[in-house]
Protein backbone atom coordinates (compact mmCIF):
# COMPACT_ATOMS: atom_id res chain seq x y z
CA UNK A 1 0.00 0.00 0.00
CA UNK A 2 1.11 3.21 -1.01
CA UNK A 3 0.25 6.56 1.31
CA UNK A 4 0.61 9.84 -0.33
CA UNK A 5 0.60 12.89 1.92
CA UNK A 6 -1.55 16.36 1.14
CA UNK A 7 0.39 19.19 2.71
CA UNK A 8 -2.17 21.70 3.99
CA UNK A 9 -1.24 22.26 7.63
CA UNK A 10 -4.31 21.24 9.85
CA UNK A 11 -6.07 20.54 6.62
CA UNK A 12 -3.38 17.48 6.11
CA UNK A 13 -4.62 14.31 4.95
CA UNK A 14 -3.20 10.98 3.84
CA UNK A 15 -4.37 9.12 0.56
CA UNK A 16 -3.91 5.60 0.63
CA UNK A 17 -3.65 3.75 -2.77
CA UNK A 18 -3.84 -0.12 -2.95
CA UNK A 19 -5.61 -3.27 -3.89
CA UNK A 20 -8.25 -4.41 -1.55
CA UNK A 21 -7.45 -1.71 0.60
CA UNK A 22 -11.32 -0.88 1.16
CA UNK A 23 -11.77 -4.20 3.65
CA UNK A 24 -8.63 -3.22 6.04
CA UNK A 25 -9.90 0.21 6.73
CA UNK A 26 -10.48 0.79 10.56
CA UNK A 27 -12.78 3.50 10.86
CA UNK A 28 -12.96 3.65 14.22
CA UNK A 29 -9.42 5.76 13.80
CA UNK A 30 -11.68 8.59 12.13
CA UNK A 31 -13.55 9.40 15.45
CA UNK A 32 -17.16 10.09 14.94
CA UNK A 33 -20.85 8.86 16.98
CA UNK A 34 -22.33 8.13 13.63
CA UNK A 35 -21.09 6.80 9.85
CA UNK A 36 -23.31 8.11 7.17
CA UNK A 37 -22.54 6.76 3.79
CA UNK A 38 -23.50 8.20 0.64
CA UNK A 39 -23.39 6.87 -2.73
CA UNK A 40 -25.47 6.75 -6.25
CA UNK A 41 -27.79 3.78 -7.40
CA UNK A 42 -24.97 2.06 -9.14
CA UNK A 43 -22.58 1.94 -6.66
CA UNK A 44 -24.96 1.20 -3.71
CA UNK A 45 -25.58 -1.99 -4.80
CA UNK A 46 -21.88 -2.95 -6.21
CA UNK A 47 -20.19 -1.61 -2.96
CA UNK A 48 -22.46 0.47 -0.61
CA UNK A 49 -24.59 -1.84 0.92
CA UNK A 50 -20.85 -4.10 1.61
CA UNK A 51 -19.38 -1.35 3.22
CA UNK A 52 -22.74 -0.55 5.48
CA UNK A 53 -22.14 -4.47 6.66
CA UNK A 54 -18.08 -4.18 7.06
CA UNK A 55 -18.48 -0.55 9.27
CA UNK A 56 -21.45 -1.90 11.02
CA UNK A 57 -19.08 -5.73 11.66
CA UNK A 58 -16.55 -2.93 13.17
CA UNK A 59 -19.47 -2.07 16.00
CA UNK A 60 -19.97 1.62 14.52
CA UNK A 61 -23.06 3.17 13.87
CA UNK A 62 -23.73 3.37 10.19
CA UNK A 63 -26.68 4.70 7.63
CA UNK A 64 -26.73 4.77 3.76
CA UNK A 65 -27.91 7.20 1.60
CA UNK A 66 -28.19 6.91 -1.75
CA UNK A 67 -29.25 8.69 -5.25
CA UNK A 68 -30.09 8.05 -8.81
CA UNK A 69 -26.63 7.76 -10.77
CA UNK A 70 -25.40 10.29 -12.94
CA UNK A 71 -24.72 14.29 -13.53
CA UNK A 72 -28.39 15.16 -13.34
CA UNK A 73 -28.08 14.55 -9.75
CA UNK A 74 -25.42 16.29 -8.74
CA UNK A 75 -27.86 19.13 -7.81
CA UNK A 76 -29.02 21.52 -4.89
CA UNK A 77 -32.32 19.63 -4.36
CA UNK A 78 -30.86 16.33 -3.84
CA UNK A 79 -28.18 17.91 -1.61
CA UNK A 80 -30.77 19.95 0.35
CA UNK A 81 -32.89 15.92 0.49
CA UNK A 82 -29.42 14.39 1.29
CA UNK A 83 -28.80 17.00 4.25
CA UNK A 84 -32.77 16.79 5.78
CA UNK A 85 -32.24 12.94 5.49
CA UNK A 86 -29.13 13.60 7.69
CA UNK A 87 -31.61 15.68 10.15
CA UNK A 88 -34.26 13.08 10.17
CA UNK A 89 -31.50 10.39 11.17
CA UNK A 90 -29.98 13.07 13.93
CA UNK A 91 -26.47 13.20 12.69
CA UNK A 92 -24.63 15.65 14.44
CA UNK A 93 -21.18 17.73 14.33
CA UNK A 94 -19.51 15.11 15.03
CA UNK A 95 -20.76 12.17 13.26
CA UNK A 96 -18.97 11.29 9.64
CA UNK A 97 -19.65 11.67 6.17
CA UNK A 98 -18.23 8.94 3.81
CA UNK A 99 -18.25 9.37 0.05
CA UNK A 100 -18.09 6.04 -1.97
CA UNK A 101 -18.23 6.65 -6.25
CA UNK A 102 -16.83 8.36 -8.82
CA UNK A 103 -16.73 12.35 -9.41
CA UNK A 104 -20.17 12.96 -9.03
CA UNK A 105 -20.81 11.21 -5.47
CA UNK A 106 -17.63 12.94 -4.08
CA UNK A 107 -18.51 16.38 -5.23
CA UNK A 108 -21.91 16.42 -3.84
CA UNK A 109 -21.54 14.58 -0.82
CA UNK A 110 -18.23 16.93 0.12
CA UNK A 111 -20.58 19.83 -0.80
CA UNK A 112 -23.29 18.28 1.67
CA UNK A 113 -20.71 17.90 4.82
CA UNK A 114 -19.22 21.36 3.83
CA UNK A 115 -22.98 23.00 4.99
CA UNK A 116 -23.75 20.41 7.46
CA UNK A 117 -24.39 21.72 10.86
CA UNK A 118 -21.41 24.48 9.20
CA UNK A 119 -19.04 21.23 8.19
CA UNK A 120 -18.56 18.11 9.10
CA UNK A 121 -15.88 14.95 8.43
CA UNK A 122 -16.06 13.29 5.36
CA UNK A 123 -13.93 10.63 3.97
CA UNK A 124 -13.10 10.35 0.21
CA UNK A 125 -14.10 6.00 -1.34
CA UNK A 126 -13.86 7.02 -5.17
CA UNK A 127 -14.50 4.10 -7.35
CA UNK A 128 -13.98 5.47 -10.82
CA UNK A 129 -10.86 6.11 -12.18
CA UNK A 130 -11.88 9.51 -12.84
CA UNK A 131 -12.05 9.99 -9.07
CA UNK A 132 -8.92 8.06 -8.13
CA UNK A 133 -6.99 10.32 -10.34
CA UNK A 134 -8.63 13.77 -9.51
CA UNK A 135 -11.77 14.01 -7.99
CA UNK A 136 -11.21 12.88 -4.95
CA UNK A 137 -8.19 14.99 -4.18
CA UNK A 138 -8.10 18.63 -3.68
CA UNK A 139 -11.41 19.24 -1.98
CA UNK A 140 -13.80 21.17 -4.95
CA UNK A 141 -16.85 20.49 -4.00
CA UNK A 142 -20.08 21.36 -5.38
CA UNK A 143 -23.19 21.06 -7.38
CA UNK A 144 -24.33 21.82 -10.76
CA UNK A 145 -27.25 24.52 -11.08
CA UNK A 146 -29.00 25.60 -14.50
CA UNK A 147 -26.85 28.72 -15.28
CA UNK A 148 -23.66 26.18 -15.43
CA UNK A 149 -21.65 23.15 -13.85
CA UNK A 150 -20.26 23.39 -10.77
CA UNK A 151 -21.13 27.10 -9.67
CA UNK A 152 -21.91 26.32 -6.39
CA UNK A 153 -19.61 24.54 -4.53
CA UNK A 154 -16.69 24.86 -1.37
CA UNK A 155 -13.48 24.03 -0.93
CA UNK A 156 -13.57 21.59 1.48
CA UNK A 157 -11.09 19.23 2.36
CA UNK A 158 -11.70 15.37 3.21
CA UNK A 159 -10.19 13.79 6.61
CA UNK A 160 -8.80 10.90 3.99
CA UNK A 161 -8.96 9.18 0.39
CA UNK A 162 -8.96 5.46 -0.02
CA UNK A 163 -7.77 4.87 -3.43
CA UNK A 164 -8.40 0.81 -3.90
CA UNK A 165 -7.92 -0.29 -7.46
CA UNK A 166 -10.72 -3.56 -7.33
CA UNK A 167 -13.42 -1.24 -7.93
CA UNK A 168 -12.05 -0.54 -11.35
CA UNK A 169 -13.09 -4.43 -12.15
CA UNK A 170 -16.52 -3.00 -12.43
CA UNK A 171 -16.43 0.18 -14.31
CA UNK A 172 -17.06 0.42 -17.89
CA UNK A 173 -14.29 0.75 -20.33
CA UNK A 174 -15.88 3.81 -21.09
CA UNK A 175 -15.28 5.27 -17.42
CA UNK A 176 -11.73 4.01 -17.99
CA UNK A 177 -11.08 6.19 -21.00
CA UNK A 178 -12.40 8.99 -19.06
CA UNK A 179 -9.75 8.76 -16.27
CA UNK A 180 -6.68 8.33 -18.84
CA UNK A 181 -8.05 11.21 -20.25
CA UNK A 182 -7.06 13.14 -17.19
CA UNK A 183 -3.66 11.20 -17.23
CA UNK A 184 -2.66 12.17 -20.18
CA UNK A 185 -3.27 15.73 -18.95
CA UNK A 186 -0.62 14.82 -15.93
CA UNK A 187 1.40 13.85 -18.36
CA UNK A 188 1.19 16.77 -20.41
CA UNK A 189 1.74 19.37 -17.72
CA UNK A 190 4.11 17.82 -15.08
CA UNK A 191 5.44 14.34 -16.16
CA UNK A 192 6.70 13.62 -19.38
CA UNK A 193 7.75 9.68 -18.19
CA UNK A 194 4.16 9.16 -16.64
CA UNK A 195 3.11 10.10 -20.56
CA UNK A 196 5.63 7.91 -22.04
CA UNK A 197 4.70 5.02 -19.81
CA UNK A 198 1.03 5.75 -20.98
CA UNK A 199 2.55 5.77 -24.77
CA UNK A 200 3.63 1.97 -24.14
CA UNK A 201 1.17 0.57 -21.86
CA UNK A 202 -2.05 2.32 -22.96
CA UNK A 203 -4.13 -0.72 -23.80
CA UNK A 204 -2.59 -2.93 -20.75
CA UNK A 205 -5.57 -3.36 -17.94
CA UNK A 206 -3.10 -4.68 -14.97
CA UNK A 207 -3.01 -4.16 -11.65
CA UNK A 208 0.37 -2.69 -12.20
CA UNK A 209 -0.58 -0.60 -14.38
CA UNK A 210 -3.25 0.89 -12.68
CA UNK A 211 -1.10 1.42 -9.39
CA UNK A 212 1.49 3.46 -11.41
CA UNK A 213 -0.88 5.78 -13.37
CA UNK A 214 -2.85 6.60 -10.06
CA UNK A 215 0.53 7.05 -7.68
CA UNK A 216 1.83 9.32 -10.44
CA UNK A 217 -1.51 11.27 -11.08
CA UNK A 218 -2.28 11.46 -7.02
CA UNK A 219 1.29 13.05 -6.78
CA UNK A 220 1.13 15.73 -9.38
CA UNK A 221 -2.10 16.47 -7.89
CA UNK A 222 -1.55 16.77 -4.67
CA UNK A 223 1.73 18.60 -5.01
CA UNK A 224 -0.03 21.25 -6.91
CA UNK A 225 -2.66 21.58 -4.44
CA UNK A 226 -0.76 21.67 -1.29
CA UNK A 227 0.89 24.68 -3.33
CA UNK A 228 -2.30 26.53 -4.20
CA UNK A 229 -5.62 25.00 -2.40
CA UNK A 230 -7.44 27.36 -3.37
CA UNK A 231 -6.58 28.20 -7.16
CA UNK A 232 -5.04 31.45 -7.00
CA UNK A 233 -2.41 30.48 -9.88
CA UNK A 234 -0.77 27.21 -9.74
CA UNK A 235 -3.82 25.19 -9.74
CA UNK A 236 -4.97 26.31 -12.82
CA UNK A 237 -2.51 24.26 -14.73
CA UNK A 238 -4.96 21.66 -13.95
CA UNK A 239 -7.46 23.25 -16.53
CA UNK A 240 -5.20 22.08 -19.59
CA UNK A 241 -8.28 21.25 -21.64
CA UNK A 242 -10.80 21.62 -19.84
CA UNK A 243 -11.58 25.43 -21.03
CA UNK A 244 -12.45 24.21 -24.32
CA UNK A 245 -13.45 20.77 -22.81
CA UNK A 246 -16.13 22.12 -20.70
CA UNK A 247 -17.86 24.38 -23.53
CA UNK A 248 -18.13 21.36 -25.85
CA UNK A 249 -19.63 19.55 -22.64
CA UNK A 250 -21.79 22.42 -22.57
CA UNK A 251 -22.64 23.02 -26.32
CA UNK A 252 -23.60 19.07 -26.59
CA UNK A 253 -25.85 19.35 -23.43
CA UNK A 254 -23.93 17.25 -21.35
CA UNK A 255 -24.26 14.17 -23.83
CA UNK A 256 -20.78 13.91 -24.18
CA UNK A 257 -18.37 12.09 -22.15
CA UNK A 258 -16.37 13.80 -19.95
CA UNK A 259 -13.23 11.95 -20.88
CA UNK A 260 -13.95 12.29 -25.01
CA UNK A 261 -14.62 17.08 -24.01
CA UNK A 262 -11.41 16.74 -22.58
CA UNK A 263 -9.54 14.74 -25.20
CA UNK A 264 -10.87 17.61 -27.48
CA UNK A 265 -10.25 20.29 -25.28
CA UNK A 266 -6.08 19.17 -25.26
CA UNK A 267 -6.33 18.79 -28.80
CA UNK A 268 -7.61 22.11 -29.41
CA UNK A 269 -5.66 23.92 -26.26
CA UNK A 270 -2.45 22.32 -27.79
CA UNK A 271 -2.72 23.56 -30.76
CA UNK A 272 -3.15 26.67 -29.77
CA UNK A 273 -0.12 26.24 -27.78
CA UNK A 274 1.25 25.21 -31.17
CA UNK A 275 0.32 28.32 -33.35
CA UNK A 276 1.96 30.35 -30.72
CA UNK A 277 5.43 28.78 -31.28
CA UNK A 278 5.31 27.15 -28.21
CA UNK A 279 4.44 23.48 -28.42
CA UNK A 280 6.24 21.85 -31.31
CA UNK A 281 4.64 20.08 -33.87
CA UNK A 282 6.42 16.58 -32.96
CA UNK A 283 4.69 16.38 -29.30
CA UNK A 284 1.21 18.04 -30.08
CA UNK A 285 1.16 15.06 -32.78
CA UNK A 286 2.14 12.49 -30.07
CA UNK A 287 -0.44 14.55 -27.77
CA UNK A 288 -2.88 13.33 -30.24
CA UNK A 289 -2.28 10.00 -31.00
CA UNK A 290 -2.17 8.79 -27.54
CA UNK A 291 -6.01 10.13 -27.17
CA UNK A 292 -6.41 8.61 -30.58
CA UNK A 293 -4.94 5.68 -29.75
CA UNK A 294 -7.28 5.26 -26.47
CA UNK A 295 -10.19 5.46 -28.55
CA UNK A 296 -11.06 9.52 -28.07
CA UNK A 297 -11.87 11.69 -30.66
CA UNK A 298 -9.24 14.33 -32.19
CA UNK A 299 -11.60 16.28 -34.30
CA UNK A 300 -14.79 18.42 -33.10
CA UNK A 301 -17.45 18.38 -35.21
CA UNK A 302 -19.98 20.96 -33.58
CA UNK A 303 -19.42 24.68 -34.48
CA UNK A 304 -16.72 26.91 -32.89
CA UNK A 305 -18.63 30.14 -33.03
CA UNK A 306 -21.12 28.28 -30.28
CA UNK A 307 -18.33 27.33 -28.17
CA UNK A 308 -16.31 30.70 -28.07
CA UNK A 309 -19.55 31.86 -26.62
CA UNK A 310 -19.59 29.34 -24.08
CA UNK A 311 -16.15 30.21 -22.90
CA UNK A 312 -16.22 33.61 -22.94
CA UNK A 313 -19.30 33.28 -20.03
CA UNK A 314 -17.28 30.65 -18.30
CA UNK A 315 -15.98 31.20 -14.65
CA UNK A 316 -12.33 31.10 -15.40
CA UNK A 317 -12.55 33.90 -17.93
CA UNK A 318 -11.63 37.79 -16.86
CA UNK A 319 -12.69 40.72 -18.68
CA UNK A 320 -13.61 39.24 -22.01
CA UNK A 321 -10.05 37.41 -22.15
CA UNK A 322 -10.01 33.83 -22.64
CA UNK A 323 -6.82 31.94 -20.68
CA UNK A 324 -5.04 28.85 -21.35
CA UNK A 325 -2.49 27.46 -19.69
CA UNK A 326 -0.22 26.47 -22.87
CA UNK A 327 2.63 23.36 -23.02
CA UNK A 328 6.01 23.84 -23.95
CA UNK A 329 6.31 20.10 -24.51
CA UNK A 330 5.52 17.21 -23.36
CA UNK A 331 5.76 17.65 -19.28
CA UNK A 332 6.12 21.80 -19.02
CA UNK A 333 3.84 24.03 -19.48
CA UNK A 334 4.57 27.91 -20.19
CA UNK A 335 5.50 30.03 -16.86
CA UNK A 336 5.95 33.56 -16.31
CA UNK A 337 6.33 35.49 -13.20
CA UNK A 338 4.40 33.34 -11.32
CA UNK A 339 1.56 33.05 -13.81
CA UNK A 340 0.34 29.55 -15.23
CA UNK A 341 -2.89 30.84 -17.78
CA UNK A 342 -2.05 33.44 -20.60
CA UNK A 343 -5.14 35.36 -22.52
CA UNK A 344 -5.77 34.33 -25.79
CA UNK A 345 -8.11 36.86 -28.32
CA UNK A 346 -11.47 35.57 -29.36
CA UNK A 347 -10.43 35.79 -33.48
CA UNK A 348 -7.33 33.81 -32.68
CA UNK A 349 -9.22 31.03 -30.81
CA UNK A 350 -11.39 30.89 -33.55
CA UNK A 351 -8.69 30.40 -36.06
CA UNK A 352 -7.58 27.68 -33.95
CA UNK A 353 -11.12 25.84 -33.81
CA UNK A 354 -11.49 26.08 -37.38
CA UNK A 355 -8.30 25.41 -39.33
P1 LIG B 1 -19.82 9.48 -12.14
O1 LIG B 1 -19.63 9.74 -10.71
O2 LIG B 1 -21.11 9.85 -12.75
O3 LIG B 1 -19.54 7.93 -12.40
C1 LIG B 1 -19.71 7.42 -13.70
C2 LIG B 1 -20.62 6.19 -13.70
O4 LIG B 1 -19.90 5.08 -13.20
C3 LIG B 1 -21.86 6.33 -12.84
O5 LIG B 1 -22.93 5.71 -13.50
C4 LIG B 1 -21.50 5.52 -11.60
O6 LIG B 1 -22.64 4.99 -10.94
C5 LIG B 1 -20.66 4.42 -12.18
N1 LIG B 1 -19.67 3.81 -11.29
C6 LIG B 1 -18.91 4.41 -10.35
N2 LIG B 1 -18.02 3.54 -9.86
C7 LIG B 1 -18.23 2.37 -10.49
C8 LIG B 1 -17.59 1.10 -10.42
N3 LIG B 1 -16.52 0.88 -9.66
N4 LIG B 1 -18.08 0.10 -11.21
C9 LIG B 1 -19.14 0.33 -12.05
N5 LIG B 1 -19.75 1.50 -12.16
C10 LIG B 1 -19.30 2.53 -11.39
O7 LIG B 1 -18.69 10.20 -13.03
P2 LIG B 1 -17.14 10.49 -12.79
O8 LIG B 1 -16.56 10.52 -14.15
O9 LIG B 1 -16.54 9.60 -11.79
O10 LIG B 1 -17.13 11.96 -12.19
C11 LIG B 1 -17.58 13.07 -12.95
C12 LIG B 1 -17.85 14.21 -12.00
O11 LIG B 1 -16.65 14.57 -11.35
C13 LIG B 1 -18.37 15.46 -12.68
O12 LIG B 1 -19.48 15.94 -11.99
C14 LIG B 1 -17.22 16.46 -12.56
O13 LIG B 1 -17.65 17.79 -12.47
C15 LIG B 1 -16.56 16.00 -11.29
N6 LIG B 1 -15.15 16.37 -11.14
C16 LIG B 1 -14.78 16.99 -10.00
C17 LIG B 1 -13.46 17.34 -9.80
C18 LIG B 1 -13.06 17.96 -8.49
O14 LIG B 1 -11.91 18.41 -8.37
N7 LIG B 1 -13.91 17.98 -7.52
C19 LIG B 1 -12.51 17.07 -10.79
C20 LIG B 1 -12.92 16.44 -11.95
C21 LIG B 1 -14.25 16.07 -12.13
Amino acid sequence: MDIIKVNLGPRSYDIWIGKGILKEIDFSKFKANKYGIITDSNVRKLYGEGLQKLIRSQGLEVELFDFPAGEDSKNWEIAGKIGRELIKKEFDRYSMIIAIGGGVVGDLAGFIASFYKRGIGYIQIPTTLLAQVDSSIGGKTGVNIPEGKNLFGTFYQPKAVFIDIEFLKTLPEEEIRNGLAEIIKYGMIQDSELFEYLEKNYSDRTDEFYLRIIKSSCQIKTKIVGQDEKEEELRKILNYGHTIGHAIESAQGYEVSHGRAIALGMVYEGKISHKLGLLNEEDLNKQNQLIKNIGLPIVYEGLPGDLIEIMKKDKKVKSGEIYFVLPIKIGEVKKENGRISFPVTPSFLEECLTQ
